[in-house]
């Protein structure tokens, strides 16, 4: 075993994902700059090298150059600095010295540059000079310039860590974790994110431990430093000792014995006591994750959110290649539902190859059905592939972000309109499909007894409901500890919604976080609600829990939740009441 000179430290962030990992961490530094690989080059590459070392100087002078035109002219004084800067870039001591140092040691180029980087702030360290002490500052950012463009600048790739490792990372966008090789990464931490941000989401999905919004994660932590991850208390300790190693391995194999119980049982219908069947489905992101939605007992596909096949690509895909993923989802489920929801991009989820789209409040923004009413060209093409896929299962479509009658009328012309095309033009489909709208904006919970009018069901998206009746920012860490899916406001917003689906004979699903996580479960299945939708990681849990309840009890103990006004109230009368049966297997 391993001695470090350091101590033991522990962070505490928000917990992503629950699970405990230990490793050793690497460091994704979205500039590239910290991580750099050494490798030998061959004297046959060394030109080669020499000139990739070349070209990256060229492009960050380039680039430089574009930032000195692009400064106004009331602030060109400053751009003398950035002036200095670009002769820097040939500067022998830098230039010169890293091409020897290529040549003469035969490694690549981003290795020699990092050395002789390190060197220059040697030799100036016990310099009081602030003139030279200011130099070395440029060189230093000069180098970091070129290093961007040698290591592919903010686009360090997670597809290709090829180690077993622990990633730490400033954040992750939900491309970069949909990235993730489940053999590769046992689990991530970022600085940034939300118990809701599509981030965990995914990590949530792939079954790695994860926590988010440490703050420091990326200083605290160095690389291949020996980490222990507890996703499920969201802490991360540091060099941990001996005696805490010993500790969390019993940990993690306690929470691994649990998941295996459970997981026994979970292929099985989840029923109350009193025979109350829940329907207790998986959500999705990627077609590859069809495969723990039925590996976890799953009774259907409850959300696909198919934006993810969108992202991580240089452009739109065709109806073809949409078609033949639905398909392939919708047949390995059938006869199982599988709920495809359109496109919901943008809001966090942008596209790289959608530049028209820059907004200074994405949630707020050019977002899911608003985007799509305005792209009608993307919109249709992922229409004709959700009626295609249909012929071959069990599909229902979802409408995302609806807040008005309007737009769900807008979106069921254009489907009847796609399926119209398709019949004309003798493709085989199926238009005699289920259509439902997500719950996830106020105003659509205020006009729910209307939009029942016009839908086969509902689904609460409470990620979103919660930010825009909170008017918390999902995936902001600073405001973490008031986002509460068991908030009163937005528990009596649920009651109304499953009420006006009573009334009116319209189905009501809940697919948001908020249905994955067991504590709520009691609160859900005394409102009602007989169809849930999870994180696939999730289903043999939940469904251990709703075997528990009495569906009549829990439907009487929400009259006491509704008498509290305070979150903490209604966590604790939960605790109380169901604390025992819900202590999940690692507490
Ligand atoms: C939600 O908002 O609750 C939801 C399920 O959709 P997403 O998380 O993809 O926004
Ligand atoms: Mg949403």
């Amino acid at each position: 075993m391993h001695h470090f000179e350091n101590e033991e430290k522990i962070i505490q962030g928000i917990s992503g994902s629950p699970g405990i990992c230990i490793g050793k961490s690497y460091l994704v530094d979205k500039e590239g700059v910290d991580v750099v690989e050494k490798y030998s080059i061959s004297e046959k590459d060394l030109k080669r090298e020499v000139g990739r070392f070349k070209t990256a100087v060229k492009n960050a002078k380039n680039e430089l150059s574009s930032i000195i035109e692009g400064i106004p002219e009331e602030l060109r004084e400053h751009a003398y600095i950035l002036e200095t800067h670009l002769v820097l870039h040939k500067d022998k001591m830098l230039y010169g010295k890293t091409i020897e140092t290529i040549e003469k040691e035969l490694i690549n180029s981003e290795w020699a540059l990092k050395k002789v980087v390190s060197n220059i702030k040697i030799i100036f360290r016990d310099i009081e000079d602030t003139y030279l002490k200011d130099r070395v500052t440029d060189i230093v950012q000069v180098a970091d310039r070129i290093m961007r463009n040698l290591t592919g600048a903010k686009s360090e790739s997670i597809s290709e860590i090829d180690k077993r490792v622990v990633l730490v990372a400033h954040d992750l966008s939900p491309a970069d974790t949909s990235q993730i090789k489940l053999e590769r990464i046992k689990g991530f931490v970022t600085d940034l994110g939300g118990k809701a941000s599509h981030t965990s989401i995914i990590a949530r999905t792939l079954g790695i431990p994860s926590v988010l919004g440490l703050d420091m994660a990326t200083r605290d932590i160095k690389n291949d430093e020996i980490i222990v991850v507890d996703g499920s208390a969201g802490l991360v300790i540091i060099n941990p000792s001996d005696e805490t190693l010993a500790k969390y391995e019993v940990r993690k194999q306690r929470y691994e014995a649990y998941r295996a119980n459970i997981l026994r049982t979970s292929h099985v219908t989840a029923t109350t006591v009193d025979d109350f069947a829940v329907e207790v489905m998986g959500n999705i992101e990627l077609a590859e994750e069809v495969v723990s939605v039925k590996d976890n007992g799953g009774d259907g596909i409850g959300l696909f959110r198919t934006e993810f096949s969108y992202m991580s690509r240089s452009s739109y895909p065709a109806e073809e290649e949409l078609f033949e993923q639905y398909k392939d989802i919708v047949e390995l489920m059938a006869p199982n539902p599988v709920t495809i929801r359109t496109l919901d991009i943008n809001g966090d989820k942008a596209l790289s190859y959608e530049s028209s789209v820059n907004e200074e409040n994405p949630a707020l923004g050019l977002r899911a059905i608003r985007f799509c009413l305005k792209r009608k060209d993307v919109f249709m093409t992922q229409l004709r592939a959700i009626l295609r896929a249909a012929a071959f299962g069990n599909v229902r479509i979802l409408f995302p972000m609806i807040s008005s009658c309007e737009e769900i009328c807008e979106a069921k012309k254009l489907l009847k309109q796609a399926g119209d095309e398709l019949e004309h033009e003798n493709i085989p489909c199926n238009t005699n499909i289920e259509v439902g709208i997500m719950i996830e904006i106020p105003s659509a919970v205020i006009m729910a007894d209307s939009l029942a009018d016009v839908v086969d069901y509902f689904s609460i998206g409470t990620n979103d409901l919660v930010q825009y009746t909170l008017a918390i920012d999902r995936g902001n860490k600073n405001v973490a500890h008031l986002y509460n899916s068991l908030h009163p406001a937005v528990l009596r917003m649920i009651k109304q919604v499953v009420d006006v689906g009573k009334a009116k004979n319209v189905k009501v699903c809940m697919c948001g976080e908020m249905a994955g996580d067991p504590f709520n479960i009691p609160i859900l299945i005394g409102l009602g609600l007989t169809e849930l939708s999870m994180t696939p990681q999730n289903i043999p849990e939940v469904k251990t829990i709703i075997r528990e309840l009495n569906q009549k009890e829990c439907e009487k103990f929400l009259e006491d939740v509704f008498t509290k006004t305070i979150v903490a109230d209604i966590q604790k009368l939960l605790q109380d009441r169901f604390g025992s049966l819900i202590a999940n297997g690692y507490a």
